[in-house]
């Protein structure tokens, strides 16, 4: 797709980089079957194709309506699109660029500002998201159910059942290792170290299992994917040259991984490297760290080797996060897991599609979001498991609004299954 850049606009090397991904684009529209949006609202300018057009306008005119704001904030950044585009067109960076210069470009309603800035001051602090997550807890039980089931519980997973306890155990057999001659580095998350400190300590368990020790950087900063998405880049850029000065040093130390339990972490921690890569300070460090990163299921499918499993009696239904399958292309690997602790997964339709978690697309697109857990859940729910499990703290607690069943992290199962 040909784009005449704004002369304002020319001198930007991320527009550069736009009108790279823009002339991969052919316009053959094949990515709009996928999108969520465009599947529930019709509208081409809903769809991938659609915002991709909405932007090569932005890179022409250096102007932007509010009105074409909405459609780039409807997009859910789930990557659908780019899992199926033959062309490879790297959407996400677009539609990262894209609304990047569109938020400076377009006066937003004062109460989406103010709400928006509250978001980035609260959510990527674990110590201010405790802060407010206590008191909830505290009063969850008089709290509108409604509102109730938004709160994960304090010590137990987000759901409103226990998972059934009966779980027959396999025998763990690592190689054999001297204990503790391996480390990795954990990333603790920020919502995810204040909802669900279970999955962590999950699986530092099984890492122990190995030989592996778990190690975590002092007061770890957030990845910054929650400003990166809500296109305050400079802030965003800010947490992440905090979180690779806190983790280099045990780089240096000869850590082996370093591994997120949250997808949607791990999938930024990965794009570091790029995103840094004119950074003459940040440059090769990012670029090392990304190499080291790996979601938590390239780790265990290394460790845990295929066997003879004892048949689990649970019934699950695997939800695969987005920033999983179409942000790090990681498909398959989590299902092969479970398959080996000896689960067999109950078939799920339209898995590729996104649960409308997606960051804080809940919390700001809620309309959409609800239509897409509705969906999501009914396709969850649909064979009576009685666990469903995922790999994003998003997606697991925003499923958990909507189900009675317990919502884990997988993780957490291949504990009990391996290590209770
Ligand atoms: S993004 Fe890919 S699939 Fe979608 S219109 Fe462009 S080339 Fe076709
Ligand atoms: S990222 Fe998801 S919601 Fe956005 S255009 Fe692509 S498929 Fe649609």
């Amino acid at each position: 797709m040909q784009t005449i850049i704004h002369k304002a606009l020319a001198p930007l090397s991320e527009v550069a980089e736009a009108e790279e991904i823009l002339r991969s684009c052919v316009h053959c529209g094949l990515c709009s079957a996928t999108c969520p949006t465009y599947q529930l609202l019709g509208d081409e300018l809903d769809s991938p194709r659609g915002r991709i057009y909405l932007i090569k306008i932005l890179l022409e005119k250096n102007q932007f309506s509010r009105r074409s704001l909405q459609h780039l904030d409807r997009c859910l950044t789930c990557r659908a699109c780019e899992t199926v585009c033959p062309s490879g067109v790297e959407y996400g960076k677009l539609l990262d660029i894209g609304r990047n210069l569109a938020e400076r470009r377009v006066n937003r309603f004062i109460g989406g500002r103010i709400f928006r800035w509250l978001l980035t001051r609260v959510v990527p602090f674990p110590g201010r998201f405790k802060l407010l997550l206590i008191p909830a807890q505290i009063f969850k039980p008089l709290l509108p159910a409604v509102l109730a089931r938004r709160i994960p519980g304090r010590s137990t997973p987000p759901g409103h059942k226990k998972v059934p306890e009966e779980f027959p155990q396999q025998s763990l057999e690592p190689q054999p290792k001297e204990h503790y001659q391996r480390s990795m580095l954990l990333l603790t998350g920020c919502v995810q170290s204040a909802a669900t400190p279970n999955t962590n300590r999950a699986l530092e368990r099984l890492l122990d299992a190995f030989g592996i020790r778990a190690v975590y950087a002092a007061d770890a900063a957030c990845c910054g994917a929650l400003d990166y998405h809500l296109s305050q880049h400079q802030t965003a850029r800010k947490h992440m040259r905090r979180l690779i000065d806190q983790c280099w040093p045990l780089v240096g130390d000869g850590v082996e991984a370093i591994i997120s339990t949250a997808s949607g972490c791990g999938v930024q921690v990965k794009e570091y490297g790029d995103l840094f890569k004119d950074d003459p300070d940040y440059a090769v460090k990012a670029t090392k760290i990304s190499a080291l990163t790996r979601d938590v299921s390239e780790v265990l499918i290394r460790e845990i080797q295929a066997g003879p499993a004892k048949p689990q009696s649970i019934r699950v239904a695997y939800h695969p996060p987005c920033s999983l399958q179409h942000g790090q292309k990681v498909t398959g690997v989590v299902e092969t897991l479970l398959e080996r602790a000896g689960i067999s997964l109950l078939p799920v339709k339209e898995t590729h599609l996104c649960c409308g978690s997606a960051g804080t697309y809940s919390i700001l697109q809620p309309k959409l979001a609800g239509e897409l857990l509705d969906r999501k859940v009914s396709n969850l729910e649909v064979d009576q498991p009685e666990a469903i499990v995922t790999g994003n703290i998003g997606c697991q607690l925003h499923i958990a609004t909507k189900t009675d069943l317990p919502v884990l992290h997988w993780v957490e199962l291949l504990e009990r299954i391996y290590l209770d």
